[in-house]
């Protein structure tokens, strides 16, 4: 229920990424983990994208479907999209459009929630299949506690559909405003009765000298309505997480099995990562699994993880 993909306009998809963020090191990374060269972009078009993600699901033998999320950008004080501002903008129809072709894979919508129109955004979202609304506060400079965000939240809460957002702090992009990734600013959406799905639980970073998942933890008791995400616990920077999300005592009908793709297909997520966790007799296995998604969910299982957290997001998003 998380995954990731970006274009560069190829084939009129309306999507583009900043120059700076094409000339970092992590635009090849990218390009590489997505499985595709610039040049076929340009040929295909940027749909090309979403279909690899479709085959390589195929190809998996544990993991039927995925959720492929667009993504707004940064609105200016006139509520227009603030093209210099925004990094990465992955339009709602050229998702929509995309996944729709293919059986396994389900539509993520993006709504910045500053746009004028962001209510009649999220209607149409939501007429056009959309399963729930992903935002990167830090990226998108949305304050997740802002009170004009309101009838916003309604409006998610009349169309039963989850907010995915990320929590803690953010690496992917060139900039960040990470205050922005406080998991305390959920109690906001999750007063007004919001499904909150917190990504990656919240890991890494830390406001007021607390860590954010410190600050995520204790939600979970006073909410039945949030919910988390474990895509890129397994990653270098994160793995320590794990144990500590197992340790916390979180029911496992609140955590939602994600990849955080293409994270999973960087080398980021490595079994080798967890081997003082793990040791050698179960990580060497999973070394040899070819497919990144099969090898992904191994992982997570062999750290014990029960079953229907494979599943939960199934029950969740498609009802
Ligand atoms: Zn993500």
């Amino acid at each position: 229920m998380h995954c990731h993909v970006a274009g560069i306009g190829a084939g009129g998809s309306g999507a583009f990424i900043s120059e700076q963020l094409r000339h970092s090191w992590k635009y090849r990374i990218y390009l590489k983990s997505f499985g595709i060269s610039e040049d076929e972009l340009r040929q295909h078009g940027d749909g090309l994208v979403i279909r690899r993600l479709s085959e390589q699901l195929a190809e998996s033998q544990l993991v039927g479907a995925a959720v492929v999320l667009a993504l707004d950008g940064v609105v200016d004080e006139q509520g227009n999209l603030d093209r210099a501002r925004t990094e990465s903008y992955v339009p709602n129809d050229f998702v929509a459009r995309e996944t729709a072709k293919y059986a396994n894979l389900y539509f993520g919508a993006s709504v910045n929630p500053y746009r004028p129109d962001a209510l009649e955004r999220l209607e149409q979202a939501r007429a056009d299949g959309a399963v729930l609304i992903k935002w990167l506060p830090a990226i998108q400079q949305i304050d997740p506690a802002d009170e004009r965000l309101i009838p916003f939240y309604e409006k998610l809460v009349e169309l039963d559909l989850p907010l995915l957002t990320h929590a803690g702090d953010e690496h992917s992009f060139t900039r960040a405003d990470n205050s922005l990734g406080d998991p305390l600013k959920l109690r906001l959406p999750l007063d007004l009765g919001v499904t909150v799905i917190a990504a990656h639980v919240a890991t890494s970073g830390q406001q007021d000298g607390q860590d954010n998942m410190a600050r995520l933890l204790p939600l979970f008791e006073e909410y039945p309505n949030l919910y988390a995400d474990i895509s890129s616990l397994t990653q270098l920077n994160k793995v320590r997480f794990m144990r500590r999300l197992q340790d916390s005592g979180v029911a496992a009908e609140r955590l939602l099995y994600g990849t955080d793709f293409p994270l999973i297909r960087t080398g980021l997520t490595s079994p080798l990562f967890s081997l003082p966790q793990l040791g050698w007799q179960r990580t060497l296995p999973l070394l040899k699994v070819r497919s990144a998604w099969d090898q992904d969910v191994r992982l997570k299982l062999a750290y014990g993880l029960p079953a229907e957290v494979f599943s939960n997001a199934a029950a969740l998003l498609l009802k």
